[in-house]
């Protein structure tokens, strides 16, 4: 029996974490692939690291950089005793960081991008590869990058299934390892360029390898009990969800349920592999099971919130009518800008929005500016009910101003302007 395991950052932020996720993967019984996603908020902190180094910014370089280490520094001394031949071994490949961020940056964002960030999966399953070796959890570490294989289309780069499945079939046998340890996320070009599959991919790698391996199931351990019915931090009632089919989980992913990465699910569902969602606080409770059922599973009311979103209305300059033609040339400017597109309405002379407030936007508006008018509301949330009811609609929208609504037989979509949620 093969098994995937994901663990994302928040599972192995600190020492106390690295020890409980080894904790984990000692009581599997089966052959196991383990995916390890960078500690804690690493990625967000590499992504500042680029932004400096792509301004140039060396007091700024030397600051995110200075961050990444001291907290890499504080989990490593708390494993590992300080003549470990390990921490050699750790600061050289902190060196090669340093060195990277000294190169003067090329024109193309995204590559560069694709060239530092990974530093943190590289990091972070060194660190708990030889950590899991040292208490005699016999591990091989893999470097993702020589087995998956993509396409060139940096940050979000896709999948090249033929090369990949023959890498990693050729390379993840266990007749003489029952434990691999791995990095999600990241993955290389034919010429061994580096790329990376969008933020969040973890989980979906871990579901290319299930893929790929024909694994029994894919495991992705949270910091919650398993797939609610909606986010924690945000609505403070949010209850398990036991079971739930591939399909509704691939909605609930696709409006932004944060929990599973929206790709994640295909690769699974085309072989039939359950994806269990699981604790990993509470190794031994259910958690959540996402597999092929009759029925939905869920009958209850799914809330999904999208914080910090732009509202953005798009009209012709000369008043003629929204039809295919511009519509066609303002889905080039979102996809050449790489802005995804959550939400979207039109009417004659209209066609309205909404997206994730990132840093392409700005030079998204710009671009569609020398065409059309373009008027953008910031500050906006998008909820997402699915299964809806009078009910569960007055609990998220009561009280707050309606920006954009809209309804389908399963689902409720409001754009709401920004204020306290009160349950
Ligand atoms: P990882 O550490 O694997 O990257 P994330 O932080 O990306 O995990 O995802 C887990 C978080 O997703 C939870 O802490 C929770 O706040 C949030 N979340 C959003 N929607 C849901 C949901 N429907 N069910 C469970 N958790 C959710
Ligand atoms: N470390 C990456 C990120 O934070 C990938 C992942 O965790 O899934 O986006
Ligand atoms: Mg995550």
């Amino acid at each position: 029996m093969i098994q995937v395991y994901k663990f994302g950052g928040a599972s192995v932020k600190d020492a106390k974490g690295i020890k409980n996720v080894c904790n984990i993967i000692n009581n599997c019984q089966n052959n196991l692939v383990v995916v390890i996603s960078a500690m804690g908020k690493t990625t967000n902190a590499m992504e500042e690291l680029v932004d400096a180094f792509i301004k140039q910014d060396q007091t700024h370089i030397k600051i995110a950089y200075e961050t990444v280490v001291n907290y890499h520094n504080q989990i490593v001394n708390d494993l590992f005793e300080s003549d470990d031949p390990f921490l050699a071994q750790f600061d050289e490949l902190l060196n090669k960081l340093w060195q990277r961020v000294q190169q003067h940056p090329g024109l193309d964002y995204d590559f560069e991008y694709d060239q530092i960030v990974p530093f943190g999966e590289i990091l972070s399953t060194q660190i708990v590869s030889t950590y899991a070796r040292k208490i005699k959890i016999n591990n091989t570490w893999l470097d993702i990058r020589k087995l998956i294989k993509t396409d060139e289309n940096y940050r979000d780069a896709g999948i090249n299934w033929g090369l990949s499945s023959q890498f990693v079939k050729s390379k993840i046998k266990f007749d003489d390892n029952s434990v691999f340890i791995t990095q999600g996320f990241i993955g290389s070009t034919i010429n061994n360029i580096t790329t990376t599959l969008g933020r969040e991919g973890s989980d979906y790698s871990g579901a290319v390898l299930a893929h790929i391996l024909d694994a029994n199931s894919l495991t992705i351990w949270k910091d919650v009990p398993g797939v609610l019915n909606a986010d924690p931090r945000w609505y403070p009632f949010a209850e398990k969800l036991d079971e739930i089919s591939y399909p509704e989980a691939i909605e609930l992913a696709y409006y932004g349920a944060q929990v599973i990465h929206p790709k994640t699910l295909k690769p699974l569902q085309n072989k039939n592999i359950p994806l269990f969602v699981k604790s990993f606080v509470d190794d031994q409770a259910r958690g959540t099971v996402i597999q092929s059922v009759e029925l939905s599973g869920v009958e209850v009311p799914v809330f999904i919130l999208k914080k910090d979103q732009l509202f953005i209305t798009i009209s012709p300059k000369d008043f003629s009518f929204i039809l295919e033609d511009n519509l066609s040339d303002i889905f080039t400017f979102f996809s050449k800008h790489k802005v995804k597109i959550n939400l979207m309405q039109n009417s004659a002379l209209n066609f309205s929005v909404c997206v994730n407030n990132v840093r392409n936007v700005s030079k998204l508006i710009e671009a569609l500016q020398k065409d059309f008018v373009v008027r953008y509301n910031e500050n906006v949330e998008l909820v997402t009910v699915r299964n809806y009811t009078d009910k569960a609609v007055d609990k998220v929208t009561i009280g707050k101003e309606i920006v954009d609504a809209q309804l389908s037989r399963n689902t409720a979509r409001y754009v709401l302007k920004c204020s306290e949620w009160k349950f």
